[in-house]
C-alpha cells in the first residue's frame, strides 16, 4: 500500500493544484482526522483537491494503481468511510463554493460544502435548502444518502431537491446526471451514497424561508408512555409545516433543566413550525401539553440559529456508535421496550432519537429514487456518544442489545446515513426492491468497485469468457 500511495504521489505532484499531504508533513495530522473519534486511521496520501480537474487527476492515478480510496466531504460518516489505512483520501474540503440564483430559486453547490456553507449563502437571498440539523455536517454525504432534517416534511428530503449532479466517475470522466442526461444514474444518486463517483457539483432547488417557531419541553419518565402514544397518533394527522422530534435520554445537568430532572430519564421534545406562527399555535399547544409545563419554551428563531443550535452537542473527536431502523407504527410493545432502554442508557450524551417523516418526503414514489423506505414514517436512531476509549465496549453493547430487542417490530430497511461501519450486511436491506437496479447502475459506472468505501453495492462480476 505504501508503494501505491508513493506511486500516486509521483504521478500527481507536478500537475495537482491542491495539497498533497503525506504522513509526517505539516497539516497531515489535522487532515487525517474525521468527526468520529472511534475511527482513527492513517492514509498514505491525502489529496486535497481545489477543482474538478484535480479530482479527475486523483481518481485516474488511484484507479491505475488500484489503491484503496476514500472520498471525503465533511468527514461525518458515522461508519468512518471517509478515511482508510495506508490508502488514498480524496478530500473536497477546499471546494466549498455556493452560487445562488434568487430568480429561479436554484443553487449550485460544490462537492466539499458543509451544511453551514450552504445555509449562510442561501439565507442572503432569504432561501433555504432542506438538509440536516448540524451545520458542520458535510452536504455531499448527507444528500447522496437521502438527507433528513427540520424541513423534510415541508419540502422533502435533500435528495428530492436535487435537479442535477456533476460527478467524476471511476475512469476519470466528468458525467452529468439529471432527468434527461443519464436518468438511471440520476435515480441512483438520490439515496445511493458514494457508490458511483465523486460528485463535484449539485444543482439544487431552494425554498423561501427566513425563520421558524421552535418549541421545546421535557416529559419526565412517568409521562413518556403517554407522550409517545400521543405523538404517534398526532403526527399521522399533523400538517406538513410541523416537525416534532423526540429524544429519549438522561436530562442534562444544565441551568436550562429543572434540578429534580437532571440526570433522570426524560423525553425531550423539539418542535419546529415552518408556517405562519399564528396558524401553528394550536398544534404546538396540543403537543406541549404532554410536557412538564415548567419546562416548556417557545420562540421565533432565525433559520441560521435553528441550523446551528445543535452544533455543540455533537463535537468532533468524541466516540460515536449508531444503529437505526424504521417502524410503520409504534406499537405498545415497542413503547415498552423504548422505556426499558432509556432506563438503562449508559451515558448522559447517549440518546434514542425518534423522528416522524411523512409529509413531502412521503409524496415521492418508492421507485422514483434509490432512497429507502418512505412508507414507514417512524425513524429510530440509537446514537451512543462518549469520550473514554475504556467505555467503548459498554456503549457498543448497549446499542446492539437495544437494537436487537427493537428489531423484530421494525419494518425491514435502514437509512444508510445512520448506519455504523459493521453493518455492510444490511445494505441490500436498505435498497430491498431497488437492489437489482442499484447493482445494474453500479456495474455500468463502476465495474471494478473503485468506490467501495461506502454502504457498498458491489457490481456484478464480469461473465467468464468462453474459450
Ligand atoms: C453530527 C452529525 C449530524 C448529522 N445529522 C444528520 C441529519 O440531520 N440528517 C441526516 O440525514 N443525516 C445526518 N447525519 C448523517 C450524515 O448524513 C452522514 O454522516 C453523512 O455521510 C455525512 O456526510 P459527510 O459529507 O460529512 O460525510 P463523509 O464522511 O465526508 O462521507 C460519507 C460518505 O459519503 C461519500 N462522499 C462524501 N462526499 C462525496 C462526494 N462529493 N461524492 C461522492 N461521495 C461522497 C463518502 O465516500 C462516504 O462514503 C449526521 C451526522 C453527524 C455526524
Amino acid at each position: 500500500m505504501v508503494e501505491a500511495s508513493e506511486e500516486v504521489y509521483s504521478s500527481l505532484h507536478r500537475r495537482f493544484k491542491g495539497d498533497l499531504l503525506r504522513p509526517g508533513q505539516s497539516g497531515y495530522e489535522d487532515a487525517r482526522t474525521i468527526w468520529n473519534g472511534m475511527v482513527a486511521r492513517t492514509p498514505g496520501l491525502i489529496t486535497r483537491c481545489i477543482d474538478v480537474s484535480d479530482v479527475q487527476l486523483a481518481v485516474r492515478a488511484a484507479s491505475k494503481t488500484g489503491i484503496l480510496t476514500a472520498v471525503r466531504c465533511g468527514g461525518h460518516s458515522l461508519a468512518g468511510f471517509s478515511t482508510c489505512d495506508g490508502g488514498l483520501v480524496i478530500d473536497l474540503s477546499r471546494m466549498r463554493q455556493v452560487m445562488v440564483d434568487p430568480e429561479t430559486h436554484r443553487a449550485s453547490i460544490a462537492g466539499g460544502c458543509l451544511l453551514g456553507s450552504i445555509d449562510t449563502v442561501t439565507q442572503e437571498a432569504g432561501l433555504v435548502f432542506p438538509s440536516g440539523v448540524v451545520s458542520h455536517t458535510g452536504a455531499s454525504g448527507l444528500i447522496l444518502g437521502g438527507g433528513t432534517g427540520w424541513l423534510t416534511r415541508r419540502f422533502g428530503l435533500s435528495c428530492d431537491n436535487v435537479a442535477g449532479f456533476t460527478l467524476v466517475t471511476a475512469d476519470g470522466s466528468v458525467v452529468r446526471a439529471n432527468s434527461k442526461e443519464n436518468p438511471d444514474l440520476f435515480w441512483a444518486l438520490r439515496g445511493g451514497g458514494g457508490n458511483f463517483g465523486v460528485v463535484t457539483e449539485f444543482e439544487v432547488q431552494l425554498h423561501p424561508l427566513r425563520s421558524v417557531v421552535l418549541a421545546e419541553g421535557l416529559t419526565p419518565e412517568s409521562g413518556i408512555r403517554g407522550l409517545l402514544e400521543c405523538w404517534r397518533d398526532f403526527m399521522a394527522e399533523a400538517p406538513i409545516e410541523l416537525k416534532w422530534n423526540i429524544d429519549l435520554r438522561l436530562a442534562q445537568h444544565t441551568k436550562k433543566v429543572l434540578l429534580e430532572l437532571r440526570g433522570r430519564p426524560v423525553a425531550s421534545s423539539s418542535l419546529i413550525w415552518t408556517g405562519d406562527p399564528e396558524a401553528g399555535r394550536p398544534y404546538l399547544h396540543r403537543a406541549l401539553a404532554m410536557c412538564r409545563p415548567d419546562s416548556v419554551s417557545s420562540k421565533v428563531m432565525s433559520f441560521l440559529d435553528l441550523q446551528t443550535m445543535a452544533d455543540s452537542d455533537f463535537p468532533h473527536g468524541r466516540r460515536y456508535y449508531t444503529k437505526s431502523g424504521y417502524f410503520t407504527y409504534l406499537d405498545d410493545g415497542t413503547i415498552d421496550r423504548l422505556l426499558g432502554a432509556v432506563a438503562s442508557i449508559p451515558s448522559s450524551e447517549t440518546q434514542i432519537e425518534l423522528a416522524y417523516l411523512g409529509g413531502a418526503a412521503a409524496r415521492i414514489g418508492a421507485d422514483e429514487t434509490a432512497f429507502g423506505n418512505r412508507s414507514s414514517p417512524f425513524i429510530l436512531n440509537l446514537l451512543a456518544n462518549w469520550s473514554e476509549p475504556s467505555a467503548d465496549a459498554s456503549h457498543v453493547a448497549w446499542i446492539r442489545g437495544t437494537f436487537n430487542k427493537l428489531r423484530p417490530a421494525m419494518k425491514p430497511g435502514v437509512y444508510i446515513n445512520f448506519m455504523s461501519g459493521d453493518e455492510q450486511d444490511r445494505v441490500p436491506e436498505a435498497y430491498h426492491e431497488r437492489w437489482d437496479r442499484m447493482v445494474a447502475v453500479k456495474s455500468h459506472y463502476d465495474p471494478n468497485n473503485f468506490f467501495r468505501l461506502n454502504q457498498n453495492v458491489p457490481p456484478r462480476k464480469p461473465a467468464a469468457k468462453s474459450s
